[in-house]
């Protein structure tokens, strides 16, 4: 992992590339989040992003959360950007501000059933496999308004948004489409149910720019922060 001068080398960068991107697209310059990737790096990453003034991390294993939030003595929100079997929905309602991954009508009841037990009220994003993949998950862009239905109608669960992960190609219009896809699905449920769900969380290391330019509100980073993955 890098140390935290590169760190914060790193982050200097990709802030001044986001201002870059959203004058391009004609956005507010402080209308796109980072949320550093900390899974697979040490605990200390997590300590890189608070001692930066980052306010949340993401992790994508849950066990991996588990422990990481233990040791960690600081403050920082937690993410869940990685899929969430049933079985460990406690364990994430638990450990998660937010949980960016659900998908499936199952999880979706078990969440809320196990936020009321627990008395809380758990931020969701749904996360749309806007890139028809089969290799991934996410609900596909027609399951959407079932899902988004049942959320709303769960009291113990807050849906603030969708997730979702751009295809992989060299060709940047493939992911551009994926990510407009997205916001395309989000412009339409707003006006159907008149809210605003406004978080979109797209875009990685390598993808950053179509993710703003399409309207991404959080870009998921890791890579280009703390370097290769090693554990
Ligand atoms: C690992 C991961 C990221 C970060 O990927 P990088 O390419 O390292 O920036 C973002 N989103 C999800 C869902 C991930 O699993």
């Amino acid at each position: 992992m890098n140390s935290f001068s590169q760190f914060e080398e790193n982050l200097d960068q990709l802030r001044a590339d986001l201002a870059e991107h959203c004058r391009k697209y004609g956005r507010a310059v402080d209308s796109v989040r980072i949320l550093p990737v900390t899974k697979r790096h040490p605990l200390e990453a997590v300590c890189f992003a608070e001692k930066a003034g980052l306010e949340a991390v993401g992790e994508n294993v849950v066990q991996e959360a588990k422990w990481k939030s233990a040791e960690y003595k600081g403050r920082v929100e937690w993410e869940l950007i990685g899929h969430l079997q049933s079985n460990k929905a406690r364990h994430a309602v638990q450990l998660f501000d937010r949980i960016q991954t659900v998908d499936n009508h199952k999880l979706l009841a078990r969440l809320n059933r196990i936020a009321g037990e627990e008395g809380k009220c758990q931020r969701i994003l749904l996360q749309v496999n806007t890139a028809q993949d089969s290799a991934k998950h996410g609900l596909s862009p027609s399951e959407v308004d079932g899902l988004v239905e049942s959320a709303l109608a769960s009291e113990n669960l807050d849906l603030e948004g969708f997730m979702t992960i751009g295809a992989l190609s060299p060709d940047p219009c493939v992911a551009e489409e994926t990510f407009m896809r997205l916001r395309e699905i989000r412009d339409r449920l707003g006006e159907v149910y008149g809210k605003s769900f406004p978080e979109l969380s797209m875009g990685m290391s390598g993808d950053v720019e179509m993710a703003v330019k399409a309207g991404s509100t959080m870009v998921r980073v890791g890579t280009a922060l703390y370097g290769e993955r090693a554990l």
